[in-house]
């Protein structure tokens, strides 16, 4: 059994739905890693049977919140507290290196030379890029280290209010000490900003490994004509339809059907 394992986190059966297609998108990338799951007392027994399907472990941790009320609204991003929850993460010591995607990602190729970087390997933030967008990186767990991070968020708090904010506080020099750590653009292209600079998009499309839905926008919001099998995408948005509706082929393909039994399924039975 692989010692490696890709590690995402829901605190609810929303969150669970981009989980489920995100494990479907690893399994499709033919990865040879273990998969495994953060999920909070707040995610239903129906939704972790769903979750035990596709992840080797679900593994249940409890909520830590940031309760940053201040810092979350200058995000416009009061959710983003129980962010805090991964770094649960790093207390998953049977595993020897673990790459943290957000339940928000889809993998669209294989991506498993990722655990020959060394912790904290991260792609740059599109809005600050000395700052490394944490829904993609590459850790080591350790309860030392993760004693460490919770004792600096007691002492520091984040400056975002999130965990992106406290992951680039805790882990300072990312920006500066070794490049090996800067993971390539294409393993966290947030799927809307990165439309800013679309002659690059249209020039690198094809290499992205792993597309990040980060924002408000979440797939699973976003309307879906279940005959037509269409997305239907807002304005502002158009330029990410196709990326959107990548997204919603995969839950009709590998998640929609084991919902619909669950939900059909006779109580007891
Ligand atoms: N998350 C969660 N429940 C929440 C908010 C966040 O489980 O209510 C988890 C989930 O894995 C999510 C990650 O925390 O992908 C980070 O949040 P999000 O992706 O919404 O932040 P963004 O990438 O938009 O900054
Ligand atoms: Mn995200």
């Amino acid at each position: 059994m692989s010692k490696f394992a890709w590690v995402t986190l829901t605190t609810n059966d929303t969150y669970s739905l981009g989980a489920l297609v995100l494990a479907h998108s690893l399994k499709r990338s033919g990865t040879a890693h273990q998969l495994a799951v953060l999920v909070t007392p707040t995610v239903s027994d129906a939704m972790r049977d769903r979750l035990k399907d596709v992840y080797n472990l679900v593994q249940e941790v409890n909520v830590l919140d940031s309760q940053d009320a201040a810092n979350l609204a200058l995000l416009a991003r009061p959710e983003l507290g129980v962010t805090f929850t991964k770094l649960h993460c790093w207390r998953l010591e049977q595993y020897e290196k673990c790459v943290f995607l957000d339940a928000d990602t889809l993998v669209l190729k294989n991506c498993d030379e990722l655990f020959e970087r060394e912790e904290l390997s991260a792609a740059p933030d599109v809005s600050w890029p000395d700052c490394f967008n944490s829904g993609v990186f590459v850790f080591k767990p350790s309860l030392d280290t993760f004693n460490k991070i919770t004792e600096f968020a007691i002492k520091h708090g984040s400056f975002d209010g999130g965990d992106q904010g406290l992951l680039n506080q805790y882990f300072a020099d990312w920006s500066t000490a070794d490049i090996k750590k800067h993971l390539p653009f294409v393993y966290n292209v947030t799927a809307y900003a990165s439309y800013c600079y679309l002659p690059a998009f249209k020039q690198f499309r094809d290499k992205i490994k792993i597309l990040h839905f980060a924002g408000k926008l979440k797939p699973w919001l976003i309307p879906f004509n279940s005959q037509t099998k269409t997305a239907s995408t807002p304005h502002d948005y158009t330029h990410a339809h196709d990326l959107i509706q990548h997204w919603w082929t995969l839950f009709c393909d590998n998640v929609h059907n084991v919902l619909d039994n669950a939900m059909h399924k006779a109580p007891g039975s």
